[in-house]
């Protein structure tokens, strides 16, 4: 049977970092991707954190836009930051460009590769796949396994220390557009990333839209968390749609490409390491909840995994344990804490306005909450709970 140390199921940034930094390492490296092309299919509106070039050793030609604000928005108002500044790009330049970068470091890429079982044998972890476009089941065997399938990952089935009934609950439906005005939008447009939180008129769920400007289109898009079916999501965005156009490009005509996915927004996935077998990015549910982002998490988990299989390598230690530790110091507590956020805030819409206004109202509180908890000074942490406790205050009576 063929063999390889790694391998890798799933070829976006928590894949394709995880293999890219792998194979730089010295570790052979097989990334198996379901897609044709890698991030082709990728829905997403794309906003990177501010640094993650730099970060990830990207170019900055995958940048389209540096927007320095960012809004939020209610029914009742729009807030505005400013922000480190942060970027957009689109999933194609991302994914693509990292996998480049994997293939360049002598990773073995192969498209069209459905992951469908794994199962432990005495020489390590056999993986077997469908090659869809030879039509024909393989198998091949790793030291160790990264799973990185994104927010279809169902890992019931695969090795029960994965098991999460909860999975599920948080699994949110989302449309998107890209629009393509036939004149340019506003210039405030490209200098703004736009979230806005309301319930909506249609249905009465929370919604969370948004519109991120890329070079030549303006992402416009929006998610809800229960099941819905495809005319009444896309009734949802018709409604949300005009009114970006009212303030951003009015008059002017524009064409639409529709796009499609679902995004995780619950609470990280307890086990996500058991025998040389580690999960990483959406597929361990690491994405923020009140804001959807995910991407910084998946390649950072990404580069623990290449970090671990690199380290096990020299000592012939199981990686997982290793990547579990630093995935779960650097994401769980500041994760688990965006979910419980976004589930009080959806109980009372009111309550987005007290929160917005607060950040509003203190930058240096609404500063600190886009950096990593790990790094918090004492101090930072103390006046971080002193404007939690104001806010809790303040939101209990909203
Ligand atoms: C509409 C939307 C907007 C978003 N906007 C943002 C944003 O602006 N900023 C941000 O940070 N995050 C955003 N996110 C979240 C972000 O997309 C994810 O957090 C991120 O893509 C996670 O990366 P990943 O590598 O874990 O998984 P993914 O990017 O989902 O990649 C998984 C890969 O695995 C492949 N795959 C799946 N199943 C199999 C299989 N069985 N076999 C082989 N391959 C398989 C898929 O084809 C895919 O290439 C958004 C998500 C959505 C849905």
């Amino acid at each position: 049977m063929e063999s390889t140390e790694f391998l890798v199921v799933g070829c976006g940034p928590a894949g394709g970092t995880a293999a890219r930094e792998a194979a730089r390492s010295g570790v052979s490296t097989v990334v198996l991707e379901r897609d044709a092309v890698v991030g082709a299919k990728r829905v997403c509106a794309a906003g990177l954190r501010p640094g993650f070039c730099e970060t990830f050793d990207l170019p900055r030609s995958i940048v389209h836009l540096d927007p320095p604000r960012l809004t939020l928005s209610t029914m009742r108002k729009t807030y505005a930051f400013t922000l480190g500044p942060a970027h957009t790009t689109t999933r194609e330049e991302l994914d693509g460009t990292i996998s480049g970068f994997a293939q360049a470091e002598g990773a073995d890429i192969r498209t069209s590769a459905l992951f469908r079982s794994l199962e432990r044998d005495r020489d390590g972890v056999v993986v077997e796949y469908a090659d869809t476009k030879a039509g024909a089941r393989k198998k091949i065997r790793a030291k160790s396994v990264f799973l990185a399938q994104g927010s279809t990952a169902r890992l019931d089935d695969v090795d029960p220390a994965f098991r999460f009934p909860e999975w599920r609950d948080g699994i949110i439906t989302c449309i998107q557009y890209r629009v393509y005005p036939k004149t340019p939008a506003i210039d405030a447009a490209y200098e703004t990333l736009e979230m806005h939180y309301y319930r909506s008129p249609l249905s009465g769920e929370t919604i969370i839209a948004w519109m991120f400007p890329k070079r030549d289109h303006l992402s416009i898009g929006l998610g809800m968390g229960p099941k819905i079916n495809g005319a009444a999501l896309r009734a949802e965005l018709d409604w949300f749609l005009p009114r970006v156009q009212a303030r951003l490009f009015p008059g002017v005509g524009y064409t639409v490409r529709e796009e499609g996915n679902l995004l995780y927004g619950g609470q990280p996935r307890p086990g996500i390491a058991s025998d040389r077998v580690m999960v990483g990015g959406t597929a361990a549910g690491l994405v923020d909840a009140t804001t959807g982002e995910g991407i910084y998490e998946a390649a950072m988990t990404g580069r623990y995994a290449a970090s671990a299989v690199h380290a096990g390598k020299r000592d012939v230690r199981d990686p997982a344990p290793a990547y579990e530790r630093a995935t779960k110091h650097a994401f769980y507590k500041r994760l688990r804490h965006r979910a419980k956020l976004m589930s009080f805030l959806e109980r009372k819409p009111d309550r987005f306005d007290v929160l917005f206004r607060q950040l509003e109202g203190t930058p240096r509180f609404a500063d600190l909450l886009q950096h990593d908890r790990n790094d918090y000074t004492r101090r930072q942490w103390l006046y971080l709970y002193a404007q939690a406790a104001r806010f809790g205050l303040r939101a209990a009576f909203a």
